[in-house]
């Protein structure tokens, strides 16, 4: 398989005598040119004795300057040919949009699956139960983590990873919230909110693909299932619970099946029971690490099916996950109608979102007294809580710019749960997400390969800080590192990424605007 080919070679890694010296070769006109610039300078040097008696001569200043001029062009050229080595014609990199690649037996455009693995924190990664997952890995790459949105909760997550944008501009600020505009309430679970447009604003990555021609699958992945634009995924399964991961499996490979014309180009798929494990039984239980040896097996076999029919250099899979989980069986319970007092309490009008709470209260309410309770209790507390308005939210959650966003958020640490005296821990989950995204237990997973992989790892190679040479001539190499096995491992980044990622995969340049760095996933092309 051209992945291991390119890279399964760990002597490339040792920076022997030997590969120094074919690096010095590979600058090519660097270092032959080098020597070119020494000469002369050598020249000079021996000119200089001269230059005593008879000053600068004409051709010692010609040769002087020519040096000069070669050294400067060789650097210019050498720094060009290390940021943008040969490698950047990779075959796979030219394999997209109208592109056909062969599998043997049938032509196939670039295509994309999405997968995504509902609260498959981080380091479940770590726990040596998921081997396939990360034999995957192995021969692809994977994040150290991807980093969330806030609020880490499901549905703001999967509409982040379908448009690349924050909760304040997609809309979907919680799984319940209030709109003050529509007067309305959003429900994740209810198909009047959940299935109606108008709640979920930004262009999903199937969107962006159907206006460029792509056959795109749905198959659960959590958001309506047509826009306002009145886009549709081309094939769509709407979310059912309890479906086997076996007949998800069978309906991706019969999607792959297709005949060239209806085949889909992009697909997206949801499992949830990992997360529903997490909830129930808590991050470190058994029933966790049951669900993700199955999840793990799901991911053995579709990437075996894709194998079985010779897809490897066709198909990029991407294994992502929403957010994670965190153990909540005996959180601290703080009481917020201990805080706000009865009359306080009972004038919230509006609660979004939990573990993190939005607050609305009622129009005679002495909003600024009960804001003052919460944040003189937020400040006694130790950092158990920290209570937030659109002023003073902070920068990195995205978390203001929406009228959705309620006016008062009161943000519990990992470890605390807000409730009432009335309400207490009574049916409270075992297992938690939502909390701040800069907590690792709310870290997501990414996981990806195919064509895509292979190409970041012969541009790591190419780009490594193997030769001094190199390490003097090219930006240092931030972002990924490869592990003693050979397993690429990217830096923690967030999931405003994947939509761009996908679209690079896709060859699509009439994209739409994002939260995503323009520039992020220039480094791996
Ligand atoms: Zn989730």
């Amino acid at each position: 398989m051209t992945t291991l080919k390119l890279t399964s070679s760990k002597k490339a890694y040792e920076p022997t005598v030997e590969t120094d010296q074919e690096e010095r070769k590979g600058l090519l006109s660097g270092a032959d040119d080098v020597e070119g610039p020494s000469d002369h300078w050598k020249a000079e040097l021996s000119v200089q004795t001269d230059s005593q008696q008879r000053g600068w001569s004409q051709r010692k200043i010609l040769c002087t300057a020519s040096g000069l001029i070669a050294l400067i062009v060789t650097g210019v050229f050498a720094r060009i040919l290390l940021l943008n080595p040969p490698h950047a014609e990779h075959p796979n990199l030219l394999f997209h949009g109208e592109g056909v690649r062969s599998n043997g037996t049938h032509d196939f455009r670039r295509t994309v699956l999405i997968v995504s693995i509902d609260g498959l924190r981080a380091d479940y990664l770590d726990r040596g139960l998921t081997p396939h997952l990360l034999d995957i890995s192995k021969q692809g790459l994977r994040a150290k983590a991807l980093v969330p949105i806030f609020p880490t909760l499901t549905f703001p997550n999967h509409w982040a990873l379908m448009t690349g944008l924050y909760a304040e501009s997609h809309g979907i600020v919680g799984n319940n919230f209030w709109d003050p505009v529509s007067q309305e309430e959003f429900h994740y679970n209810r198909i009047s909110s959940a299935w109606n447009p108008a709640w979920w604003r930004g262009e999903p990555m199937w969107e962006t693909a159907g206006k460029a021609g792509i056959i795109t699958a749905n198959l659960m992945w959590p958001g309506p299932p047509r826009t306002m634009s009145g886009a549709t995924a081309t094939h769509f399964v709407p979310w059912k619970d309890k479906v086997p991961l076996e007949d998800k499996l069978d309906q991706l490979i019969q999607w792959v099946d297709l005949p060239f014309e209806e085949r889909p180009q992009l697909l997206m798929a949801y499992e949830p029971s990992l997360d529903q494990a997490g909830h129930s039984a808590g991050p470190m239980s058994a029933l966790v690490n049951k669900t993700l040896t199955q999840v793990d097996v799901f991911a053995k076999d579709l990437h075996t099916a894709l194998q079985a029919r010779n897809l490897s250099d066709i198909v990029d899979v991407v294994f992502v996950s929403d957010h994670g989980m965190t153990d909540t069986s005996h959180p601290e319970l703080i009481y917020m109608d201990d805080i706000l007092g009865d009359a306080g309490y009972k004038s919230i009008e509006h609660e979004d979102g939990w573990p993190a709470m939005g607050l609305r209260f009622a129009a005679n309410a002495n909003v600024s007294h009960n804001l003052e309770l919460l944040q003189t209790a937020a400040a006694a507390s130790n950092g158990k809580f920290a209570v937030y308005t659109h002023e003073t939210m902070p920068d990195r959650w995205h978390f203001t710019g929406s009228e959705r966003i309620a006016p008062i958020y009161v943000v519990p640490e990992i470890g605390y749960v807000l409730t009432s005296k009335t309400e207490g821990d009574v049916g409270m989950s075992k297992g938690s997400h939502g909390y701040d995204n800069k907590a690792p237990q709310m870290h997501a997973m990414f996981v990806a390969h195919g064509p895509f992989s292979a190409v970041v790892k012969v541009l790591h190679q190419a780009r490594g800080g193997r030769s001094l040479v190199r390490r003097f001539l090219t930006r240092p190499n931030k972002g990924w590192h490869s592990t003693a096995d050979d397993t690429y491992v990217m830096d923690p980044f967030e999931n405003v990424q994947i939509y761009s990622l996908v679209m690079r995969l896709l060859g699509i340049d009439a994209v739409a605007p994002t939260n995503g760095t323009a520039a992020f996933w220039d480094k791996y092309f």
